[in-house]
């Protein structure tokens, strides 16, 4: 198979040495080559971070951002950018040091996901955790999911297909452009965060990169709500906390059950599935092909 698509562009100039000094700390080089291994072989990225003295330089230390990854690219987000910016002046002190260096690292053994997005659960994937447990509510039946990375077993990534805000955002653009602003305040109330701000978007009163523009974005890739009921929540967030609880304290005691648990409210029915791996997952399927081979 060929992956052409998504393939880096040539350098603009050739690499030239100088008379600069760079040190990489032993423990800097472990922590890189267990970012970039943990993506297979996936094109990843991370960056160094340290002091500079002059021409003398010292990595102190090693971040992988949240990115999308092709084998031939990957790309990070300016928002995943400003994350890991910001994630670096946190203060840190009221972790344990070996939760912080994970955290610095994006390395997360448990994930408990209760996000509404594909979009989300595919970052969340991204980071390759040993186990997700995520809950979910649609129609009228609350669900816990429990993911393991393990050959065969079906991921967070598989059968969610990230959706394309490309095109919706597109789409919906064009839903708003024609509207007068009346129609447009009355379209947006109650649906958007900050009305004022997309209405002056929208308006062409404000650049691109500022506030409208990510207000609009949110609102327009936001999914549309479902109908729920805080109920169907509650039950989903109680097959949650029961999941989480019996895959890590009682993790040895614990029934051997299916991956996918159902509460469903509609015809009052609870039951156990299997989820079948994705065949086309970006994740797990690149995965169990490193470990086979
Ligand atoms: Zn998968």
């Amino acid at each position: 198979m060929m992956h052409d698509e998504g393939r880096r562009a040539s350098p603009p100039r050739p690499y030239r040495p100088t008379g600069d000094r760079l040190i990489v700390p032993v423990d800097a080089v472990e922590a890189t080559l267990t970012s970039l291994r943990r993506f297979g072989d996936q094109e990843s990225g991370l960056f160094w971070y340290g002091r500079r003295e002059g021409s003398l330089s010292i990595v102190t230390s090693v971040r992988t951002p949240r990115q999308r990854m092709t084998p031939f690219n990957y790309h990070v987000s300016a928002e995943a950018m400003t994350q890991m910016g910001a994630s670096l002046d946190e203060d840190r002190s009221g972790l344990p040091d070996v939760l912080s260096h994970a955290e610095a690292e994006d390395r997360y053994e448990i994930v408990v996901s209760a996000v509404d997005k594909n979009t989300s659960r595919q970052d969340i994937q991204g980071l390759a955790p040993d186990l997700v447990v995520g809950a979910s509510t649609v129609g009228l039946s609350a669900k816990s999911n429990l993911y393991r990375m393990a050959p065969g077993k079906a991921c967070l990534g598989c059968h969610n297909a990230a959706e394309k805000d490309g095109d919706r955002l597109r789409k919906v653009e064009q839903e708003v452009r024609c509207m007068t602003e009346v129609e447009l305040r009355k379209h947006l109330d109650g649906r958007a965060e900050n009305v004022d701000a997309i209405v002056t978007y929208l308006q062409g009163g404000e650049k691109c990169g500022e506030l409208g523009e990510a207000q609009f974005r949110n609102f327009a890739t936001a999914t549309e709500p479902d109908f729920s009921v805080s109920f169907v929540s509650m039950a989903a967030a109680l097959l949650l906390a029961a999941r989480l609880l019996s895959a890590t304290v009682f993790d040895a005691d614990a029934p051997d059950r299916a991956s996918m648990a159902t509460l469903n409210f509609r015809n009052l029915e609870a039951g156990d599935d299997r989820i079948s791996q994705d065949q086309s997952c970006s994740h797990c399927r690149t995965a169990d092909r490193l470990s086979a081979a």
